[in-house]
């Protein structure tokens, strides 16, 4: 399952191919969307926003399309009157002078003004978005504490997209690694010092892993690379202390931690 940070990435492809030019063809599967073809040819796609798994594609003329991939849904581009050839069913198509914008399978397709934007039930479960960089360490710190989350375990609380958008499962183990927890505990235990680095991660590490996950070449980076420090490390020695890996499962998922320094 990608997780925040490959998602991120994949709706800045789509961004970088379409955003900010006049679409000049848009292709709607459903009859339902039909009447927005026209409507929103020769307007602008100005921004993708992600909340979690949910993609916002906002135009100019203040409409958003909403659209949640599921497990099937999947976006391609493509130059300007191309079309691949796939057995997939094609459900959008977004076309600009120069690419289109492609999305296949989904089935959870909905075009919204802001009302409705304010009011969808999965954007209202769904918790601030950990790539969002409007989102401090202090936001997630109050968050952290808040009576909703604040006796909640750590296993479960960081794969749960009400708490923050994003994070999945290698996320989860990463996060709890460099803020030095094991994932039995609750923010509600926890020492200022503690929440300050739990806050903390939770924000620096998804935003390591989109800005540098995959790049090799450390020349051309000035800065930190993302790594695995634990996920899928176990049995290797820990960098930071040299203990053992150890992996287990916690909330159904692959758990990975160093007995350590992860107390
Ligand atoms: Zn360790």
């Amino acid at each position: 399952m990608p997780e925040g940070p490959e998602i991120r990435r994949a709706a800045d492809k789509l961004e970088q191919a379409v955003a900010g030019k006049p679409l000049t063809y848009v292709w709607f599967a459903f009859p339902e969307l039909k009447p927005f073809e026209t409507a929103l040819t020769g307007e602008r796609v100005e921004r993708l926003e992600t909340r979690g798994k949910a993609l916002l594609t906002h135009f100019s003329n203040g409409l958003t399309l909403y659209s949640h991939n599921q497990l099937y849904g999947v976006w391609r581009v493509v130059k300007a009157g191309e079309t691949p050839q796939t057995t997939r069913s094609l459900r959008v198509r977004l076309e600009t002078e120069d690419a289109a914008v492609l999305l296949y399978s989904a089935s959870d397709i909905v075009m919204l003004d802001a009302d409705g934007v304010a009011g969808h039930a999965f954007l209202q479960r769904v918790g601030p978005d950990v790539l969002d960089m409007t989102l401090t360490v202090d936001d997630v710190k109050a968050r952290l504490l808040s009576p909703r989350f604040r006796r909640r375990q750590f296993s479960g609380l960081l794969l749960d997209q009400a708490f923050l958008a994003g994070l999945g499962n290698y996320l989860r183990v990463e996060i709890l690694w460099q803020a030095q927890l094991a994932p039995r505990h609750k923010a509600a235990e926890l020492t200022e010092p503690q929440l300050d680095a739990l806050a903390g991660a939770c924000l620096t590490i998804p935003r390591l892993s989109y800005q540098t996950r995959g790049l090799v070449n450390e020349n051309k980076h000035h800065g930190a690379l993302f790594r695995f420090e634990v996920f899928h490390r176990a049995g290797k020695r820990c960098r930071r202390c040299g203990e053992l890996i150890e992996k287990t499962t916690l909330s159904s998922r692959p758990f990975y931690w160093c007995p350590g320094c992860q107390k």
